[in-house]
């Protein structure tokens, strides 16, 4: 390798062989001094962005393939200025965008951006070390290490998932790649664990026959991630009912039930989902119920997807929710919902890191090093499924430092009478709304009365 750059930087190789080989490096079209008026170019367009941000509208008014008529064919056959690209950003990208950031952007869950996150990413891109192993770049490691056990502390989160113990924090894309992780790792800890004691062909043939059985578990209104990372991991899914009366949280008798269901089909539950935050109301599973069915099926994993809600942990109001936490295999939530970090920082934790390892580690010849031999360092490539990984630590310690604890809370708590304030307004106007479940981590769920209703309305009492 280091000859490969050597030589492509234009260094001449020994010439003991009497043959003279040197290669020239083509000229860079972005060298630092171009770099440095570029970044200062775009640092003005996006703080520009963002403070003109309010005034743009919310959603773009393009139609569907707008965009290819206003491109060439291909990409130019000659090098073009920054000034040349750049201008295309306000004129062509700009009126496509939906401006997720506005303080009118109103669908679905927050998508945070901030500026200590957009530095990290800076940063991120800058080193772009794929840091697969420790020795690929220790820092990148390590950090995520330690942020990962401070955010488990900022989050209540019990001692079992801090690194310090058997468990640790991982940083992973997407809470849907968090599922897929968990449930691969959940798949090959209960297949081991129901065929121990058996050896060579007795054993795979327990293990393929309990494959065809396997069933991933989530309630109703668990996020589908649960039932695409089972479609990807080979498994059957099956949801668990859950009624309006518990405000739409999986309860333990629903879920024993189910579990008994099962198996009187022969049928193996070998993994649930339980929800801290519901998409589609916020829900909270009841966690103490759930604790206690698992006592008796062990061996199911049971993974909280605490995706969004999970960010209100950071305030001590919301930290009973972790107090069963311990009877759980794995947590995760997204900083880059609602804890003021940029997309994309998922905080996976579990609480033996075994498991992850044991389903997830291959290690061919060229992967080896003295390091991870030792088994004394992390090598994080074994808590995920793609072998290399960005270095996403770095904006979360960023955001970290330049929020600190209380401007974490006080960001949550802001949002929190935000949304009291806008079930008040919602009540106050029954004549046109109804709320189906009442503020939760500051969403309220409400629908529009129909028009022919209306005038029947005035005399229903408000509700929720
Ligand atoms: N889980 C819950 C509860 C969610 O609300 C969402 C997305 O809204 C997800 C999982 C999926 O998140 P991601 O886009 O990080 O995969």
């Amino acid at each position: 390798m280091e000859h490969a750059k050597d030589v492509a930087n234009g260094a001449q190789t020994p010439e003991s062989s009497g043959q003279h080989t040197s290669v020239n490096k083509p000229q860079d079209p972005m060298d630092s001094t171009k770099f440095r008026e570029a970044v200062h170019a775009a640092v003005d367009e996006i703080t520009n962005y963002y403070d003109t941000l309010p005034s743009r509208r919310v959603l773009s008014s393009v139609e569907p393939g707008y965009l290819r008529s206003l491109l060439p064919s291909g990409p130019p056959e000659d090098p073009e200025p920054w000034h040349e690209i750049q201008k295309d950003i306000e004129s062509k990208i700009m009126p496509g965008l939906t401006h997720w950031q506005s303080p009118n952007f109103m669908a679905f869950f927050p998508a945070s951006s901030t500026y200590p996150g957009i530095l990290g990413e800076l940063y991120s891109a800058a080193f772009t070390a794929p840091a697969f192993n420790w020795l690929c770049s220790p820092a990148i490691t390590e950090l995520e290490t330690v942020v990962l056990d401070w955010l488990a502390k900022l989050l209540s989160l019990p001692d079992c998932y801090l690194s310090q113990g058997e468990g640790g924090g991982v940083i992973q894309g997407s809470a849907s790649e968090a599922v897929v992780t968990v449930m691969v790792a959940a798949r090959e800890r209960y297949l081991r664990e129901k065929s121990e004691g058996l050896e060579g062909e007795a054993r795979e043939d327990r293990i393929a026959h309990l494959r065809g059985k396997l069933v991933a578990l989530g309630s109703e209104q668990a996020h589908s991630s649960t039932h695409k990372a089972a479609n990807i991991a080979g498994t059957r899914y099956r949801s668990v009912p859950v009624h309006l009366e518990d405000d739409f949280a999986l309860t333990g008798a629903g879920l024993r039930k189910t579990i008994e269901d099962c198996k009187a089909r022969g049928q193996e539950p070998f993994y649930l989902t339980v929800s801290l935050g519901t998409t589609s109301t916020c829900a909270v599973d009841h966690f103490e119920e759930i604790a206690q069915v698992a006592k008796d099926y062990p061996f199911i994993w049971i993974h909280v997807d605490a995706a969004y809600a999970g960010a209100a942990l950071v305030c001590e109001e919301f930290q009973h929710h972790t107090d069963h936490f311990s009877a759980f295999d794995s947590f995760d939530m997204n900083m880059h919902k609602w804890l003021l970090t940029n997309f994309d920082a998922s905080c996976l934790y579990v609480k033996r890191r075994r498991d992850l390892t044991d389903a997830l580690s291959i290690t061919p010849s060229y992967l080896r090093n003295t390091f991870s031999d030792s088994g004394l360092v992390t090598d994080y490539r074994d808590w995920q499924i793609p072998l290399g990984r960005r270095f996403r630590a770095m904006k979360i310690w960023f955001v970290l430092r330049t929020y600190g604890i209380s401007g974490l809370k006080a960001h949550i708590r802001h949002h929190i009478q935000l949304g009291e304030l806008f079930h008040s307004l919602i009540k106050s106007r029954s004549d046109l709304f109804a709320v189906l479940t009442p503020p939760a981590f500051a969403l309220t769920v409400i629908t529009i009365v129909p028009r022919r209703q209306r005038r029947q309305r005035s005399s229903i009492p408000a509700d929720r």
